[in-house]
């Protein structure tokens, strides 16, 4: 019987017109298991059903249950607005300003209630009269109107994220094909695909980034439209950009995101220099930032933490010695060169997707780091060990050198100087310096000087010129 209901769902689309009664499977139809939502989202549930609400839990909770994921939340959808809502609880919060939600406390966990709301409101905001609601580019600014339930699912982004659970009867509703996509591991946007791009750019790299996580496809109609579109990225808020990204990047799929954003030209807009980079020396620039991804993806596999900096980072760093080479070219002496270049990059960037202060240091400390390990002679090595910002630095070492620069087995020495006793240390520094002298003595050694050479490549000692 399932199955004669998935063929008539599938003979349906894709130009299906939205359904006005859902698909509804019974608990012997899914493989959803109530037990596995959290227990105070199922009391939020229970409590806005008994005071006479409609209350679901929806989105990417029910679609990571299907799926045998973990839900990173529990969202509910009501018919209650959201005053309704704060009445019943006396742990809730109404927040938010370009739509109101309600926040319900359970000690740490909170849920999320959001009154169900319509789509492309043609009509004019209450605060905002002279204003339309949407840009002339079709993206749409304010959508706090409300709506039915049927209007709620129509308005969500992808079929898999527009099912209701009702955890009390244990069935689920389904509006949008969303059960027959999962089946069949599909990313569909729900209407007409360029249009809802238009409205919401954002959701291109949302589907990319469910494709990555969930191991889906994006629907042919869903992807056709995104190469072209993907410049409308440039108009999104740099704010909400920084946090997509860092939903890209720090989820655990970050690679096969990226080899996705590749595909989608979606990179490009949200790092225009790296992707500049990545064009100009596409092997080194292409293995630093995949071995970055990989790097982190592995750091959250073992619940090990990971930061923003150090991913900034390695994205941009590619980009970093054509401007310092610029610079030089300019007439500017090497050590200000990188410090203009660094800055330049980051404060470019932040135009795009606003990295915030607390990040945006880290990410230069761990640069400046690059041109302090290969300076190692007298107390300089102990100190460098004490500075908070070494095992970054080092760790950022160890990636450039993963991408093929050349660093003279640098790496290799920081390793063995972290393991070996302190009379080894003070071996080795005196090793430093008998080489240093062999080299200065005229040994065959490479040295380079004269700031305005071209170099093809990335360089070899330390990223930028270090002014040695
Ligand atoms: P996750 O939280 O795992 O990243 P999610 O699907 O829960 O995935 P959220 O950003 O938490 O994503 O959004 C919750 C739900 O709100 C989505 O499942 C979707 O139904 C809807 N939604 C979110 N963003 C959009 C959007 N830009 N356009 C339309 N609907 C959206
Ligand atoms: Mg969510």
């Amino acid at each position: 019987m399932l199955k004669k209901l998935i063929q008539t769902l599938r003979r349906k689309r894709p130009h299906a017109p939205p359904r006005s009664t859902p698909a509804v499977l019974n608990a012997r139809q899914h493989n959803l298991a109530r037990d596995r939502i959290s227990r105070n989202a199922v009391n939020v549930v229970e409590r806005l059903q008994k005071a006479g609400y409609q209350a679901y839990a929806v989105g990417g909770c029910v679609r990571d249950l299907m799926l045998d994921f973990d839900p990173k939340d529990f969202d509910i959808a009501t018919s209650a607005t959201p005053e309704q809502v704060r009445a019943e609880f006396r742990n809730a919060r109404i927040i938010g300003r370009r739509f109101k939600l309600v926040h319900v406390h359970f000690g740490r966990e909170i849920i999320e209630v959001a009154t169900f709301r319509a789509n492309h409101p043609e009509i004019d905001d209450e605060d905002n009269p002279q204003q339309s609601s949407r840009h002339e580019s079709g993206r749409i600014l304010r959508d706090n109107v409300y709506g039915s339930l049927e209007d709620d699912a129509q308005r969500r982004d992808f079929t898999i994220n527009a099912l209701y659970y009702d955890p009390v009867t244990e069935r689920i509703l389904d509006y949008a094909h969303g059960v027959p996509d999962i089946r069949n591991r599909q990313i569909r946007l729900i209407g007409d695909p360029t249009q809802r791009y238009q409205e919401d750019p954002v959701r291109m790299l949302r589907a990319v980034r469910f494709a990555a996580k969930l191991d889906f496809d994006l629907e042919r109609h869903t992807a056709e439209p995104i190469q072209r579109l993907a410049p409308l990225l440039r108009d999104i808020p740099s704010a909400r950009l920084f946090d997509e990204v860092l939903k890209l990047f720090l989820s655990g799929y970050a690679e096969h995101t990226f080899e996705l954003l590749l595909q989608y030209d979606l990179f490009a807009p949200l790092f225009p220099a790296a992707g500049a980079a990545l064009r100009q020396q596409p092997d080194y620039a292409g293995k630093l930032i995949r071995q970055a991804l990989i790097n982190t993806d592995d750091r959250i596999e073992q619940g090990k933490p990971v930061t923003p900096a150090f991913l900034f980072a390695a994205l941009l760093w590619p980009a970093l010695p054509a401007r310092v080479l610029r610079l030089q070219e300019q007439g500017m002496p090497p050590i200000p060169a990188m410090q203009e270049a660094a800055h330049s990059l980051i404060v470019e960037q932040c135009q795009r997707t606003a990295v915030p202060k607390r990040f945006t240091i880290p990410i230069r400390e761990i640069w400046d780091m690059q041109e302090r390990l290969p300076r190692r002679q007298g107390k300089r090595a102990d100190l460098l060990l004490e500075n908070p910002r070494f095992r970054a630095g080092y760790d950022f070492l160890l990636l450039r050198e993963s991408a093929g620069e050349q660093t003279d087995g640098l790496g290799d020495w920081w390793t063995d100087y972290q393991e070996v006793s302190d009379s080894e240390r003070r071996q080795m520094i005196r090793d430093l310096s008998s080489k240093e002298k062999e080299d200065s003595s005229g040994a065959p050694r490479k040295r380079r000087r004269g700031g305005n050479r071209r170099r093809r490549g990335p360089r070899s000692d330390g990223s930028a010129p270090s002014g040695e």
